[in-house]
């Protein structure tokens, strides 16, 4: 059945992949966010796409009227599906940094508390919203070898982010409306998602890409720069697997918060030797101080089995492969272009 479905934040690495996928099964698909795709042209794919703020209320008021059958915004009509990936956000050297506290946590408070409360008024049939591993309380993390990343390991709630502390009261705040107005939500945790066509430079790129990039644009014989001594571990989704995993669970009973990531976990040194072994160049590793994040995180995946039957399947260094060839060909394009 064809459905029609709102994204938001669909100019993004996530949003974008998507609206790609919703296209693909043959639903009528608004995208909105502050700014085009950058990597491939979004107004070709979305049937529509608006440009705009979602921490204004009157916007997000206007863009949740569903069209009608002839295409024309109707006030009767809503949305079958609305999945909100809008956030302020980026890699450790956004997030971690401390210095865009405050805008991380008050513009993604903004666009929650205003696409929550509309899709109630204007009856939104049902809600993904994107929250993060980032939730998950610091002191469960400490142990690289054995992090605790469970659904119900989240409280006592201590998460060592302002992004972290948004994404936890954003989901309280999805909870609320659903308990209290009826409305109709699916909350996913996303572990590190990556792959092409997301960030990869100018300061909010995340690990992998940065790495891919580092490697890259090093010369043979030269080193790459790790942040930290290499010692901290994560895991790593690949972004088809993690729509495929958004799919599922935006069509399953289950409202969530699950886990949404992969359970292979590597260490960062292993994961930059990894993209340089993939490079086929002569690279050293330089560790150096940097935005971290936790010591340890996993995906726990325990839930999502039981629940959805999903798991992932991929390896990451398949997902890795297919990344770094994209990276490659986005450095050869941009020959001008530099990041630092
Ligand atoms: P992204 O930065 O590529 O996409 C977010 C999009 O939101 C951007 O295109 C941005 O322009 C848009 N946006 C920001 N403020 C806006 C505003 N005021 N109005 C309209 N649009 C606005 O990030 P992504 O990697 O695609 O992540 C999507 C969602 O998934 C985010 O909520 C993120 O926190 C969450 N998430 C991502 C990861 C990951 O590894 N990528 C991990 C955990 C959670």
């Amino acid at each position: 059945m064809t459905k029609k479905i709102l994204v938001c934040g669909a100019g993004g690495f996530i949003g974008g992949a998507m609206v790609k996928k919703l296209k693909e099964e043959g639903h009528w698909v608004r995208g909105v966010d502050l700014k085009y795709h950058e990597f491939f042209d979004i107004t070709k794919v979305a049937d529509e796409f608006i440009v705009g703020d979602l921490r204004d209320p009157l916007f997000v008021s206007n863009i949740l009227f569903a069209p009608n059958q002839h295409g024309e915004t109707d006030q009767d009509d809503s949305f079958d599906e609305v999945y909100q990936f809008a956030a302020d956000m980026g890699g450790a050297g956004f997030v971690f940094t401390g210095d865009h506290d405050a805008d991380i946590m008050h513009n993604s408070a903004m666009i929650n508390l205003n696409v929550a409360e509309q899709c109630v008024k204007k009856s939104a049939k049902k809600v993904f919203y994107s929250s993060s591993a980032c939730m998950y309380p610091e002191y469960n993390q400490m142990d690289p070898d054995n992090p605790k990343c469970s659904e119900d390991s989240a409280y006592p709630a201590a998460p060592d982010s302002e992004y972290g502390w948004e994404k936890l009261f954003s989901e309280r705040l999805y909870l609320a409306f659903a308990r209290n107005y009826g409305l109709n939500v699916r909350i996913a945790r996303y572990h590190n998602i990556f792959g092409p066509e997301g960030t990869w430079c100018g300061g909010r790129e995340k690990a992998p890409a940065a790495m891919c990039r580092k490697v890259v644009e090093a010369k043979d014989g030269t080193h790459i720069e790790v942040w930290g001594d290499g010692g901290q571990t994560r895991s790593f989704l690949y972004i088809d697997e993690c729509i495929e995993a958004s799919r599922c669970l935006m069509d399953s009973d289950f409202a969530g918060p699950v886990n949404i990531g992969s359970e292979e976990m590597i260490t960062i040194q292993d994961f930059a030797k990894m993209a340089i072994h993939i490079s086929d160049k002569n690279l050293t590793i330089k560790n150096i101080e940097g935005p971290l994040g936790v010591r340890g995180r996993n995906s726990d995946n325990a839930l999502i089995r039981e629940k959805l039957g999903w798991d992932y399947s991929q390896i990451l260094r398949e997902g890795m492969e297919k990344t770094y060839k994209w990276i490659k060909e986005q450095v050869d394009k941009t020959t001008q272009h530099i990041c630092f």
